[in-house]
């Protein structure tokens, strides 16, 4: 069995013994200590639990894992730092192995840990975007920086802050977003690790999802659903008003704007295409998409009518719009977030 395809479903209820470290005063075999009674709930995690490793990580008082502390601690200095800690009589002890307690979630633990003990684990090109999460929350948390890495590579290849490579790598974020409601998970992602351009990005991506699917929020595999904050949502309301503005705005300066001179323009009829363009077209239809090229698509191929410099100056006009667009989106102008 797989570890990389169960991992998310591995978690599964099983009887534990649990105890205090013993002191010589104590009696043994005494059971459930009293402390442990917050963690009723507590399951061995199916996959990374391995008897003979020697320690334990109990994942927010839920799920714990058996994993080999050495291996742990010659990745991160974090947990070098944590297991450093002297084991004081009364802490925590299962299966003979000492206790820490983190507060990640336990799934993205298990991604992490997965990663940890097998390279092959997690491929920052393919992963989803759960996985993905995982290895850039806990691997800035716990200071692995291949992990991070990889993770945020993938992530700002996706959201680049370059208007040519974001309409460039459009397929690849698809693939990362395969479901919609994915984009409220980045928004957040990049909301509590503080990236922003990859934050103001995700909004502009929240704008382009059915309104209901936006409120709904993001469900993860193992059931729980997150959802944008109220300033975060407040923040995409105001940026798809501005969206829609620009999008107008963009495209009908192209059909307004004032002809080159007649040096660069030798076709009469170049100045008079712009009302008679205007009346195929119609009025502008704003969208909430306005950093999509469309100059180049179907509906504005009219353009073509013009001479060469005409649609070279018409092209240019309508780039810096989106230009100044996307400038507007990474400075936080369009999707104003309060501090
Ligand atoms: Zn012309």
């Amino acid at each position: 069995m797989s570890i990389k395809h169960e991992v998310d479903e591995a978690v599964s209820p099983r009887s534990l013994r649990l105890k205090r470290a013993r002191t010589d005063e104590e009696p043994t075999g005494t059971g459930v200590d009293a402390n442990w009674t917050q963690f009723m709930e507590l399951k061995k995690h199916e996959m990374i639990w391995y008897e003979d490793r020697n320690i334990v990580l109990v994942a927010q008082q839920t799920v714990a894992f058996k994993v080999y502390r050495g291996i742990l601690s010659r990745r991160s200095e974090v947990f070098r730092g944590m297991f450093a800690k002297e084991h004081k009589t009364g802490d925590m002890v299962m299966d003979g192995c000492p206790v820490f307690e983190v507060s990640d979630r336990p799934t993205d633990l298990a991604h992490f840990l997965s990663a940890l003990f097998d390279r092959t684990y997690f491929d920052s090109s393919q992963c989803s975007f759960d996985m993905l999460a995982s290895m850039l929350r806990l691997g800035t948390k716990y200071r692995i920086e291949d992990l991070r890495g990889g993770a945020l590579t993938r992530l700002n290849h996706c959201f680049p802050p370059r208007l040519d490579a974001w309409t460039l790598n459009k397929k690849d974020r698809d693939q990362l977003i395969k479901d919609p409601s994915v984009i409220v998970g980045i928004a957040n992602l990049a909301s509590e690790l503080d990236l922003k351009h990859i934050l103001y990005l995700s909004l502009y991506e929240c704008c382009q999802i059915p309104a209901r699917t936006l409120f709904e929020g993001y469900k993860h595999l193992d059931g729980s659903v997150e959802k944008l904050d109220w300033d975060l949502m407040g923040s995409c309301v105001e940026g798809l008003h501005s969206l829609f503005e620009e999008s107008f705005d963009i495209t009908t300066g192209c059909i307004e704007a004032v002809r080159p001179s007649s040096e660069q323009c030798a076709r009469p009829n170049c100045p008079g295409l712009a009302r008679s363009m205007s009346g195929k077209v119609g009025p502008s239809t704003p969208r909430p998409d306005p950093l999509v090229d469309r100059f180049t698509s179907s509906r504005l191929s009219v353009f073509g009518a013009y001479c060469d410099n005409c649609v070279k100056f018409l092209g240019e006009k309508y780039n810096a719009g989106r230009l100044s667009l996307f400038a507007r989106i990474l400075d936080g102008t369009v999707f104003p977030i309060s501090e």
